[in-house]
C-alpha cells in the first residue's frame, strides 16, 4: 500500500506541534469547530505523520493528487475536496475516492448531478456537500452569487429531493477575499457576514441547520468568532507552499 518513505522524526514533531497550536486557538473560541488540515502539494508522508497523531480530516485541491493520495493512505481518512471542480472531474472524484467525506466546492447543478449519478453507479458511500458561495463578488472566485439566490435555491431543492441519492447537503463554504482576511483582528469580515446571512435565509426557508466552512490560516479565528463550524488550515500546519507553477 504505502509507496512513500515516512517523515523524519523531526518533521513528525513539527507537524504535530503546528496542528496542536491551531487546535488550542480553536478550542479557546469554540471547541466544536472542525479543523480540516489542508495538505495540497504536501507529500503523503506529512499526512501519514498527522494521521498517526490522530488527525482524520484532510483537505485537497486537485483531483488527480487526491486520487493518488487516497489510494496510498489509510481508508478511514475523511477527505474534503476543496479545489475548483471542473466539469468531468466530478466523475473521477466519485469513482476513485472511496473515502470522500465532503466536496466543499459545489458551484453548479450539472457538476452536482455528475457527482451524484457517478457515486450511485459505482455504489459508493454518501458524500457530504457544501455549496460554495462567492461572497466577495470577485470575478476570479467561483461559487453562487450571494445576492441573487435563485440558482442557489435550485440546487438546494435538487439536493433535498428524492432524485438525489448519494449527496447530503450539510453546509455553505466561502473563501474570503484577501483584503477582508488581512484586516485588523477586530474587524468584522464582510464575506463571512454574508455567508451567515445566506445560511439564515436557507435555514429558515428549507428548515435546515447548515454548517459554515469559512476561515483559513490568516483568518480562521475571526471566522470562528463569526460562526464558522469548519475551518480549512494549510500553511500554518504544513508550512508555506511553493508557487504552483514553480
Ligand atoms: C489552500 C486553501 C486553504 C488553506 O489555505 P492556507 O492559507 O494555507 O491555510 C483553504 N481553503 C481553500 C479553498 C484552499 O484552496
Amino acid at each position: 500500500m504505502a509507496t512513500f518513505v515516512e517523515a523524519t522524526e523531526q518533521r513528525k514533531l513539527e507537524l504535530a506541534e503546528n496542528y496542536q497550536a491551531i487546535i488550542e486557538k480553536i478550542n479557546r473560541l469554540n471547541p466544536k469547530v472542525n479543523l480540516v488540515a489542508v495538505s495540497k502539494i504536501k507529500p503523503s508522508s506529512d499526512i501519514k505523520a498527522l494521521y498517526d497523531a490522530g488527525v482524520r480530516h484532510f483537505g485537497e485541491n486537485y483531483v488527480q493528487e487526491l486520487v493518488a493520495k487516497s489510494q496510498e493512505l489509510p481508508k478511514d481518512i475523511k477527505w474534503h475536496f476543496i479545489g475548483g471542480l471542473q466539469s468531468g472531474k466530478a466523475k473521477d472524484l466519485a469513482k476513485h475516492v472511496e473515502s470522500l467525506y465532503a466536496v466543499e466546492t459545489i458551484d453548479s447543478l450539472k457538476k452536482c448531478k455528475q457527482l451524484d449519478n457517478t457515486r450511485e453507479r459505482v455504489g459508493g458511500t454518501e458524500i457530504n456537500v457544501f455549496l460554495q458561495i462567492n461572497t466577495s463578488g470577485e470575478d476570479q472566485k467561483s461559487g453562487y452569487n450571494s445576492d441573487v439566490l435563485d440558482e442557489l435555491e435550485e440546487i438546494v431543492k435538487y439536493l433535498l429531493s428524492d432524485e438525489c441519492k448519494k449527496l447530503k447537503l450539510i453546509g455553505l463554504m466561502t473563501i474570503g477575499s484577501f483584503s477582508e482576511s488581512t484586516e485588523s483582528s477586530s474587524h468584522e469580515n464582510q464575506d463571512f457576514k454574508k455567508l451567515v446571512q445566506v445560511k439564515q435565509i436557507l435555514d429558515e426557508k428549507y428548515k435546515l441547520d447548515l454548517e459554515l466552512s469559512m476561515g483559513m490560516s490568516n483568518d480562521f479565528e475571526q471566522a470562528i468568532k463569526q460562526g464558522s463550524t469548519n475551518v480549512r488550515v494549510g500553511s500554518s500546519i504544513f508550512g508555506a507552499r511553493p508557487p504552483r507553477n514553480a
